[in-house]
């Protein structure tokens, strides 16, 4: 099987500076979140919160310190293989313009039926009996692989492109996701898609997840608080 398997993740001594003039963004961070786990990260902006997904793709390299996915250094892996086998989904996804299809199978490696299935996993196109989808998605255009999508995905919402995001992880089976939830508001239930989604369809995924409020990520395993680039506190949602 190809890395990683379990989705182990562990930051030793990770410091980040973007530039040697400038002060650390990251201060000699330490965690561990176990296989499946799914974490939130919580702290004020500016706090270094994207600076910490960044460098799991390495587009911020640390200074200091090393970042171990299932045991193995990332910075021993080729980036595009490093960027194929994790997931990230970004504040505001760029996408592509072409049809649907090759937004979610860029490499033309999967079927209709399974690129149809990962969309109703993640509530584009309705489940059969379900009602999920929300009236905020326009459940036509998911509902047919040959739709127009615009340069940068603009005939979508910032939501219905993260919700694209994770439907190309499902197709994947990505065992890593870290997800920058989005500043501007996403609708209440586009992001109650997102959270159910995460829950139901990503059950052996570990999630890292960047939050704005607590609420986001109430029902996680456990919470980082950054803090100037600190671990301020890394607990039960329930105990912050
Ligand atoms: P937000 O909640 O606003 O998204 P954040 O917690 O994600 O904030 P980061 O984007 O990680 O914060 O930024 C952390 C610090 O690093 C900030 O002081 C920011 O100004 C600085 N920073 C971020 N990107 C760069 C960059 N490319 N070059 C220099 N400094 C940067
Ligand atoms: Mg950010």
């Amino acid at each position: 099987a190809s890395w990683p398997t379990d989705g182990a993740i562990k930051c030793e001594n990770l410091v980040i500076r973007y530039a040697p003039d400038l002060p650390n963004v990251l201060h000699n961070l330490n965690f561990e979140i176990k296989p499946g786990e799914k974490v939130g990260v919580l702290g004020r902006t500016g706090s270094g919160k994207s600076t910490l997904a960044l460098s799991f793709f390495r587009f911020v390299e640390p200074t200091e310190g090393r970042i171990l996915v299932d045991d193995i250094d990332i910075s021993t892996i080729g980036l595009t293989d490093l960027r194929s086998r994790l997931t990230i989904i970004p504040q505001d996804p760029t996408i592509l313009s072409g049809t649907l299809r090759s937004t979610l199978d860029v490499f033309n490696e999967y079927e209709d039926a399974e690129i149809y299935e990962a969309l109703r996993r993640v509530h584009l196109i309705p489940s059969g009996d379900s009602a999920a989808v929300s009236d905020e998605v326009n459940a036509n255009v998911f509902s047919n692989l040959d739709s127009h999508v615009s340069e940068g995905g603009e005939n979508f919402s910032t939501g219905e492109k993260q919700l694209l995001c994770m439907a190309r992880a499902l197709l994947k089976r990505s065992k890593v996701l870290l997800m920058d939830e989005a500043t501007a508001s996403v609708d209440y239930a586009t992001d109650e898609l997102i959270g159910k989604t995460i829950r139901h369809e990503f059950a052996q995924s570990t999630i890292l997840t960047i939050a704005h409020r607590l609420r986001t990520v109430i029902d996680y395993d456990r919470v980082i608080l950054l803090e100037e680039g600190r671990i301020a506190e890394f607990d039960k949602p329930a105990n912050l």
